[in-house]
């Protein structure tokens, strides 16, 4: 582990609020424990309603009296690149820590996370200079003749909390933090209790390059996120989680009508053809469900593949699953690592169980890896009722549900038979048939002959109870300006 790492466990970590390190004010702690030996890692504050009013506090001068909001476009885009940059220079001490801390595989972690993460400040860096309004012709009926210069401005929301879970800390904080402050606002942050680290480790970078007060971190429980959530003082609430924590949090929105974006779970399908080409399918289905040990909103965790090949396709797709390589993040040929906590090993194996007892048939997998650590087996099951709790609902773990469908009939009723609505994978080599079922599937992202193919200039959300508004691209700008329309007559 590098010395940096080590140094950064080696002390207990605060809440960074106006610019400083302080801990709660109620003096609480909490441990973050390493999920390949549930060994505690260090210990965190724990903020709670009193230290979220001193953020909101921090947050509103930094927006109403601070520079942020007031530097010039290039100004805000050139401190933000800053931030990207400092993600890369320190990729190998980020990537360490979020291994540590989350349980994935420090090579995922280096490549995917924090590779993605700098992009996106960098992404949004440039965005700061091209949020513009437009001028609109515009003729006002009960003034005849009159002359009218009539124009947009993107003004930024003010002060925006964001709560973000556990699967993806650094990439979580980077999808929301650098959109926001492209247009000019503040940020209050709550990361999830169970992996805090790599985020207050962002807020050190953050805290050596933008003024105080323009990005405040609140580490702590669901208590501190329905703080942010009710507070009179944050103008916009974004949220990544579960779709209940989600409905909780529209409820709290409502006291004083702020902005909400939601992007919450899934349940995604992958539909296969009996004309995809195999030999891309197999592995590509397999890692849609397997990557991040499942813990993915995006997942593509129901299998619908065509009756003639049904039998072969589930065979093979559980032969890759067993063979993947299960071990500690930190072990860089390690492809599935533990899972996240205590209570998501229980929530995984629990559905699995129920999977069985309601007459599921496992072709691989089943079980829990050792006693030591939250691993489970990747597991293949097939005989599935469409009525099954493993066939409806999110389970966060590397579990897949199999089905197979006739080519007459097609998938698409069974792959839109959900409540949610995040993603969908396609396999097939048809072309017209891959732009029809794109269509028709009722998801926010549709991946044909790939999956997680993700960038960060395409707009992601959910369908259906999958979410509220788009991140990335230039769709999570809207989430975080407001129009003003200004009407001048000549
Ligand atoms: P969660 O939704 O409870 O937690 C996500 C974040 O919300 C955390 O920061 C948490 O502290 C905060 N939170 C909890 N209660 C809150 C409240 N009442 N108001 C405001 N914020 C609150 O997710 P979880 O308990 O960590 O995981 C449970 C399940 O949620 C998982 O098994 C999975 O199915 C799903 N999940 C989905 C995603 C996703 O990306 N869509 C991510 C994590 C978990």
């Amino acid at each position: 582990m590098l010395k940096s790492v080590h140094d950064f466990v080696s002390t207990e970590r605060k809440l960074l609020i106006g610019g400083e390190w302080v801990p709660a004010l109620s003096g609480e702690t909490f441990t973050t424990y390493d999920p390949a030996t549930g060994a505690r890692i260090t210990d965190v504050a724990r903020g709670g309603a009193a230290d979220v009013d001193r953020a909101v506090a921090a947050a509103r001068t930094a927006f109403e009296e601070g520079p942020w909001p007031r530097l010039t476009p290039s100004q805000r885009q050139r401190l933000i690149w800053r931030i990207g940059d400092a993600l890369l220079d320190r990729a190998e001490e980020f990537a360490q820590l979020e291994a540590l801390d989350n349980g994935k595989s420090v090579a995922v972690a280096q490549g995917v996370d924090v590779a993605w993460a700098a992009d996106l400040f960098h992404y949004y860096a440039g965005w700061a200079t091209k949020i513009e309004g437009r001028t609109v012709p515009v003729s006002v009926p009960w003034v005849p003749g009159g002359q009218f210069h009539a124009y947009t401005l993107r003004e930024p929301v003010g002060v925006c909390g964001q709560i973000i879970p556990w699967n993806f800390p650094l990439l979580m904080a980077a999808f929301k933090i650098p959109a926001a402050l492209a247009a000019g606002n503040t940020v209050v942050l709550k990361p999830a209790e169970q992996t805090p680290l790599t985020a207050l480790l962002l807020g050190e970078v953050i805290n050596e390059i933008l003024p105080p007060g323009v990005v405040n971190i609140v580490t702590g429980f669901g208590d501190a996120g329905a703080a942010i959530s009710a507070h009179e003082g944050v103008d916009k609430v974004a949220f990544t989680g579960s779709t209940e924590v989600g409905k909780k949090i529209v409820a709290a929105a409502g006291g004083n009508l702020k902005k909400v974006s939601l992007e919450l779970g899934g349940k995604s399908p992958q539909i296969v053809y009996a004309d995809a080409d195999l030999d891309l399918a197999v592995p590509g289905t397999a890692n849609a469900w397997l990557f991040n040990h499942g813990q993915c909103c995006v997942a593509g965790t129901r299998l619908y593949v065509e009756d003639s090949i049904f039998a072969e396709f589930t065979r093979r797709v559980a032969d890759f699953a067993s063979q993947v390589k299960i071990g500690p993040g930190l072990d860089p040929a390690t492809q599935l690592g533990p899972l996240v906590s205590q209570e998501q090993l229980d929530r995984v194996t629990g559905f699995i169980r129920q999977g069985l007892a309601d007459g599921a048939r496992a072709l691989t997998g089943g079980n829990q890896v050792g006693d030591q650590g939250y691993y489970v087996e990747p597991t293949v099951l097939v005989d599935v009722k469409p009525d099954m709790s493993v066939v409806r609902e999110e389970i966060f773990g590397p579990v897949v549900v199999a089905a197979p469908f006739s080519a007459d009939r097609g998938a698409i009723p069974e792959a839109n038979d959900s409540p949610y609505g995040l993603a969908a994978g396609v396999w097939t080599q048809d072309v017209s048939k891959a732009h029809r079922i794109a269509r028709e599937l009722e998801a926010g992202t549709v991946w044909v002959n790939c999956y997680n193919a993700f960038d960060t200039a395409l707009p992601f959300g959910g369908y259906k109870q999958s979410g509220w508004g788009r991140e990335l691209g230039a769709a999570a700008l809207e989430q975080y300006t407001q129009t003003k329309a200004v009407n001048i007559q000549l």
